[in-house]
């Protein structure tokens, strides 16, 4: 399982702020456990980037350091008065300098998330399907077995 801690977290941003953006990173940088669908996003008021952990567990490195690269596009062009906003000229063209991703990737757990999970009770089997299944009408395709929902 991989580790990171909030200081070894520190030292990776800041380690890919002075290698990509030449400067250092001399604020905060936290896990949010409750970012869902977004990678990281940065607090302007506190000058605080927050990384959804899940990135860091399920994504590969790369991804990762990707969203710190483009959370890092809005710090660095903040805390210099420049647009550090989406829309603005300055963070197009600092992502673009920088090789920094506009979007991040949807994770592998929400793209596997499926509504309905249902076990064969002979072979326990598990069918995991996007629409609800007639456990009465459809059984087990390995064994023949009756289906039970398990979520
Ligand atoms: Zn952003
Ligand atoms: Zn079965």
């Amino acid at each position: 399982m991989k580790h990171l801690s909030e200081k070894e977290l520190h030292e990776l941003v800041n380690h890919i702020s002075i290698e990509f953006f030449k400067k250092p990173f001399v604020d905060d940088v936290t896990f949010n456990n409750r970012l869902r669908t977004t990678g990281g996003r940065y607090l302007p008021s506190k000058r605080l980037i927050e990384l959804n952990p899940k990135y860091f567990y399920e994504m590969d490195e790369n991804e990762f350091n990707g969203i710190i690269k483009h959370e890092l596009c809005h710090y660095h062009l903040h805390i210099e008065g420049k647009g550090y906003k989406h829309s603005d000229p300055d963070f197009k063209r600092l992502l673009a300098i920088t090789g920094s991703p506009r979007h991040c990737k949807p994770l592998p757990s929400t793209i596997n998330r499926k509504k309905h999970q249902y076990r064969c009770e002979t072979c326990h089997h598990i069918y995991n399907r996007v629409r609800s299944v007639d456990v009465k009408r459809y059984r087990c395709g390995i064994c023949g077995g009756s289906l039970k929902q398990v979520n």
